[in-house]
């Protein structure tokens, strides 16, 4: 919250900045009284009555009347996210298709997902199955609801500016144009935004799950490689190009295997999918639930699966532990297949955070599972697709309607 003649503005700059922060604080902290706004965003109560009335004659938040519990004073306003405001979030992962519908409260109202089978499915198919799923999700909303955006999550590494997918080695995509063939075939007339995955996880376990309140975040997603969202000072770390944060590329073991980007030791060799099956008999089952039937062997104490645990868990605690020593988080967030592993291996994870973490910056990282799991993706592109709504509620709209 800002007042104008501090920050040179004009009175309307700041309003719209005021509206955006009532509405990114009921969206994501749920129904607030007047005198918590008041007290979150240090403007008066008088501004918050007459922000909050013009939200809600925008429809996008609902003012109730508390229940009288009589008290002294006067009663405060609740101020609640509009039901019927929704974005559409879909999520393309290697063996998951996602779509949902989910509401300005940041509650699920629709879900809808499908297997895919790893054959390098051709974006048409991709957008047609997607296209389907998200029928689905938003064939029940209510009458009168309204759609105020679109936000599709990728396990690849995407150009922010057009949702162009540069590299998916994990879709066999290079330079695919899923930004423009999603909506080409949803045709809803809202921005659309596309997101990395592990970045999008990121952003929804910032604002929903374990690093909630937190400003400095490494969120590292273990699919068939591994993905890494890093946010730095409360900005997601994109670099000149929006492709930072390819974490599994870093080098950890000089005499390590062959990646498939070419280099030789690369994290995720260490500690990818391929990492958790390397001891595996070759004619067992690979993907994603075979590396999964490692884990749930380990942790049911079979000693050969045990191994490839504590091996990949050593390996995990040495990559983060570099990361630490660089970025200083204050949470490190394990998402994916990683969700499942860190429980079993936590102690070897611990010990190789430890022999590589300066003492200062590992006095003060927490190491956390994934709070959405293999949901984060998803809630992530829907926070994505909130957000020029909640950026400027008003021009938001606005934009829309003309
Ligand atoms: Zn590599």
């Amino acid at each position: 919250v800002v007042t104008a003649a501090r920050a040179g503005r004009t009175q309307e700059e700041v309003r719209r900045h005021n509206l955006s922060t009532i509405l990114r604080e009921v969206h994501e902290r749920g129904a607030r009284s007047r005198a918590q706004l008041t007290e979150a965003t240090g403007l008066n109560r008088s501004t918050i009555g007459v922000l909050a009335s013009e939200l809600a004659a925008a429809g996008l938040v609902r003012e109730v009347a508390p229940v009288a519990k009589g008290g002294a004073g006067r009663p405060s306003f609740v101020v609640r996210p509009a039901k019927d405001v929704y974005v559409v979030a879909v999520d393309v992962g290697v063996d998951v298709l996602s779509a949902a519908r989910v509401g300005l409260d940041g509650a699920v109202r629709a879900q809808s997902r499908m297997l895919q089978r790893r054959s390098n499915p051709s974006v048409t198919t991709v957008v047609k199955r997607l296209g389907r799923l998200v029928d689905e999700v938003v064939a029940d909303a209510p009458a009168g609801a309204t759609c105020v955006g679109v936000g599709a999550s990728v396990c690849g590494t995407v150009r922010i500016s057009d949702g162009m997918v540069r590299l998916s080695p994990n879709l066999g995509w290079v330079d695919v144009p899923l930004g423009r063939a999603l909506s080409d075939r949803l045709g809803l007339q809202v921005p659309y935004a596309l997101g990395n995955d592990a970045d999008l996880g990121a952003l929804a376990e910032m604002t929903r799950g374990t690093a909630r309140g937190c400003q400095d975040v490494v969120y590292l997603s273990g699919e068939v490689g591994l993905g890494g969202g890093i946010v730095t000072s409360g900005r997601p770390l994109g670099g000149s190009g929006g492709y930072a944060g390819e974490v599994g590329h870093v080098i950890v073991n000089a005499k390590g295997r062959r990646c498939r980007c070419g280099a030789r030791g690369c994290w995720e060799t260490e500690v990818g999918e391929d990492a958790l099956l390397a001891h595996v008999e070759s004619d067992r089952e690979r993907g994603r639930g075979a590396a999964e039937a490692v884990i749930r062997a380990a942790a049911e104490g079979d000693r050969q699966a045990r191994k490839v645990v504590d091996r990949v868990g050593w390996w995990l605690g040495v990559g983060i532990g570099n990361l630490v020593n660089i970025f200083n988080p204050e949470v490190v967030v394990l998402g994916g297949l990683l969700h499942d592993l860190y429980p079993i291996a936590q102690h070897r994870v611990q010990e190789g955070v430890a022999a590589v973490t300066l003492q200062a910056p590992g006095e003060v990282v927490r190491l956390s599972v994934s709070e959405l799991a293999s949901g984060a993706p998803l809630m992530g592109a829907a926070e994505l697709a909130f957000e020029p709504l909640i950026a400027d509620p008003l021009g938001a709209l606005e934009h829309q309607a003309s």
